[in-house]
């Protein structure tokens, strides 16, 4: 049965790499960003101010800030949650480094808490045990597109004074208990990566209801200064001041108008990936060497499709899966090592293994499925045949 395996020269179910994301930009888009290339404004136009109008309406947020991408608006979270040296900040083990790399440049120190064993995102009960007098926040990461238990979070936060920063990266699109993501914490980040739900190749956002922390992440995009140039053309002045210490983080008219256009189509994306999970769902239940990560099909808005590999009943572990599903021509991918095991944070921040042991031990068993608008269900069955082929060769005796 292994010499059938691609890996050991056997035919790939796939001649090409079915890759774990990938985007879709149409003519629409293209047109957007052309006509924009032939006005004016570059950056700094009316496309920014259009493009936050249109994501405000379609979180349902009050107010919106576009930046340069989504660690730049995790950066800008929290500068206007006020993190600075001595404060710490829980932040989840399993995430992109962004996650945690936030509350350094500000000078904060990251706590890691650990996750839930079924859906892998923030533990409540883990963020409660890590909490000090010096805990200032908490970021709550909606893993995989699933957002966290907000009504656990929520009230857990505001009884400690604490700002509930979600880093919903993975979640556009996404609700929960009714209520739309990007209006479940004080301050909601969002990234416009390719990989994700809508892209304008990089580019980032903040959502919140406070006009306060707007206009600090407002005046944080460009060098703490209090005016930007084209209200300053406007008023026909050269003056401004510099408030604040702040960073080059702005989105290009030419970003924003494609994210205008790409947001028009989040919607029928977001139902696309669910309608996606719903057949990897319905085709793994049978799999006794796999289990999905835990998403609610009416509330996550399905970046990822993780599942958690049953080591037990496999002969080998979960890197030969990856390159044995890889050599039959599915691009998996694996989200996250647990940011306090890297070498950076273990080495500065005196993090070790044993410091999250849920979200330890899901580490080796992690494998994310391809996931995208535009794949087929012909696509998704390849993935599961070369999972079933994957998972009879290297069967446990
Ligand atoms: C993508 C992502 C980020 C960072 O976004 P960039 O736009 O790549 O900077 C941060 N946090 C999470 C959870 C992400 O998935």
């Amino acid at each position: 049965m292994k010499s059938d395996l691609a890996l050991h020269g056997g035919t790939p179910v796939r001649p090409r790499m079915l890759p774990y994301a990938r985007q879709i930009v149409d003519e629409e888009d293209r047109n957007a960003v052309l006509e924009v290339l032939g006005s004016d404004w570059l950056t700094t136009g009316p496309a920014v101010e259009r493009f936050e109008k249109a994501l405000a309406e379609t979180l349902g947020a009050p107010e919106v800030v576009v930046v340069s991408n989504g660690t730049a608006a995790l950066h800008a979270a929290v500068h206007a949650a006020g993190i600075g040296p001595g404060d710490e900040v829980v932040v989840p083990a399993l995430t992109f480094v962004a996650s945690a790399n936030a509350v350094v440049f500000a000078g904060g120190k990251p706590v890691f808490a650990d996750v839930d064993s079924k859906s892998l995102s923030l533990d409540p009960e883990s963020v409660k045990q890590r909490l000090t007098d010096r805990t200032k926040a908490i970021i709550a990461v909606d893993y995989a597109g699933q957002p966290c238990r907000y009504d656990e979070l929520v009230p857990l936060a505001k009884s400690r004074g604490l700002t509930l920063i979600a880093d919903a990266c993975h979640a556009l699109g996404g609700s929960h208990g009714g209520r739309k993501v990007g209006t479940l914490a004080d301050l909601s980040t969002f990234s416009f990566h390719p990989a994700k739900h809508i892209t304008t190749a990089e580019g980032g956002a903040i959502s919140t209801a406070d006009p306060e922390a707007a206009r600090r992440m407002r005046r944080f995009r460009n060098h703490g200064i209090d005016s930007d140039l084209r209200s300053r053309e406007a008023k026909g002045t050269f003056a401004y001041q510099m408030v604040d210490l702040g960073y080059n983080y702005r989105l290009s008219d030419l970003q924003c108008a494609l994210g205008i256009s790409q947001l028009k189509k989040l919607g029928a994306w977001v139902e696309k990936r669910r309608q996606l999970a719903r057949l990897y769902d319905t085709a793994l239940a049978s799999m006794d060497f796999v289990e999905p990560v835990e998403q609610r099909l009416d509330e996550s808005s399905y970046h990822l499709y993780i599942v958690q590999l049953r080591l037990d009943r496999l002969s080998v572990d979960r890197d030969v899966i990856h390159q044995a599903l890889r050599a039959e021509g599915i691009g998996a991918n694996v989200h996250y090592m647990p940011v306090h095991l890297h070498e950076y944070y273990r080495k500065n921040h005196g993090t070790r293994a044993g410091d999250c042991p849920v979200a330890e031990k899901a580490y080796p068993r992690l494998l994310s499925l391809p996931l995208f608008p535009g794949m087929q269900s012909s696509d998704v069955e390849d993935v599961v045949t070369a999972l079933a082929k994957v998972g009879r060769a290297y069967r446990a005796p």
